[in-house]
């Protein structure tokens, strides 16, 4: 099969012939249909993210139809179209998976991190972390829903019952996010990098009702923000936006150091929280959601050979909604 790999953490990926993944017991062999570009491929692919599998396949957004199974693997039949997450795999054991806290498992295995992910025709996958993609949600539609929706819905869980919200970085999760936050009747308010005029007219196109710099504050206090981007100094911008009681979520699994501030900006009952992977009940919770709302997501295609490129537009911030890899 054709696949990018990954071979050295801050060399391009490689296009190779590689062999066709037999699925174990409990895995499923997927045709991958595309697989969604993540940030997080990103911080993997630049070395950001310690002890990768290598040689590895990235991509953890992936949908397709199940081409074969293992002896075990018996929740979808064959042509049956799934979503495989970036969770693929817990002890469900360790005191966190036993208090339905499975997105912190010590043994916690990652899909494009330490599993070979979707930038490829095929993968296996663990079938109990896979879930069925509902009819009439197409292919691109439904791949960026997978990471950039159910992390950033389990941002806005975190956010709690804010009814003025900010988001940080205007990327595919927050396009996804502004949407559903609308639908609940929020008020969302998007901070986009200095001068990016045309992050800001996205914004605006998809619910927020305001769109400025990041460096700037908003016309009304917030009752929570989400950042997605990977920038530390956005934490004290956005402590100094939110009122008392407010919550700062950080949303990335990686984020540059934050800057010292000043305790008076996190008086008041200001807190700060981080947001780690997701659990299988974010994974059934948003994809019920989404139709309701309805979610539309904006994406650029790529073909599989044109990973790079798919990664380079994410990292200059060209992007506008998600980047997906089409593979079949
Ligand atoms: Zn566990
Ligand atoms: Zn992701």
């Amino acid at each position: 099969m054709r696949a990018m790999i990954l071979e050295a953490p801050g060399e391009p990926l490689r296009a190779a012939e590689v062999s066709i993944p037999e699925p174990g017991p409990e895995q499923i062999l997927i045709r991958i249909h595309a697989c969604a570009v993540c940030r997080t491929d990103l911080h993997v692919v630049d070395g950001e993210l310690p002890d990768p599998k290598l040689p590895l396949i990235p991509g953890h957004q992936i949908v397709g139809a199940v081409a074969s199974f293992g002896s075990c693997a018996d929740r979808f039949v064959t042509g049956a179209r799934v979503g495989v997450p970036w969770l693929g795999y817990t002890d469900n054991s360790c005191r966190y998976c036993l208090t339905g806290r499975e997105n912190l498992c010590d043994d916690a295995r990652f899909t494009g991190y330490q599993i070979d992910g979707g930038y490829a025709e095929y993968a296996v996958a663990d079938h109990r972390f896979c879930f069925p993609i509902p009819e009439g949600c197409p292919d691109l539609q439904a791949a960026p829903l997978l990471c950039a929706g159910l992390i950033g819905y389990r941002s806005l869980r975190m956010a709690g019952d804010a009814e003025r919200l900010g988001l940080y970085g205007f990327g595919a999760a927050a396009h996804i996010i502004a949407q559903v936050a609308s639908y609940q009747g929020r008020k969302v308010f998007a901070f986009t990098s200095p001068g990016d005029e045309e992050a800001r007219r996205f914004a605006l196109e998809v619910g927020a009702s305001w769109a400025g710099d990041s460096t700037q504050l908003p016309p009304e206090e917030l009752d929570a923000a989400i950042i997605f981007a990977p920038v530390g100094a956005l934490v004290p911008a956005a402590l100094k936006a939110v009122a008392k009681g407010g919550v700062v979520v950080c949303a990335g699994i990686h984020m540059s150091d934050i800057p010292s501030f000043p305790y008076e900006i996190l008086w008041g009952e200001r807190s700060i929280c981080s947001v780690a992977n997701l659990t299988r009940r974010d994974g059934e919770e948003f994809p019920a959601l989404a139709p309701k709302v309805p979610v539309h997501t904006e994406t650029a295609s790529f073909a599989l050979e044109e990973a790079n490129e798919a990664l380079n537009t994410l990292r200059s911030g060209e992007i506008r909604g998600a980047a997906v890899l089409v593979v079949g």
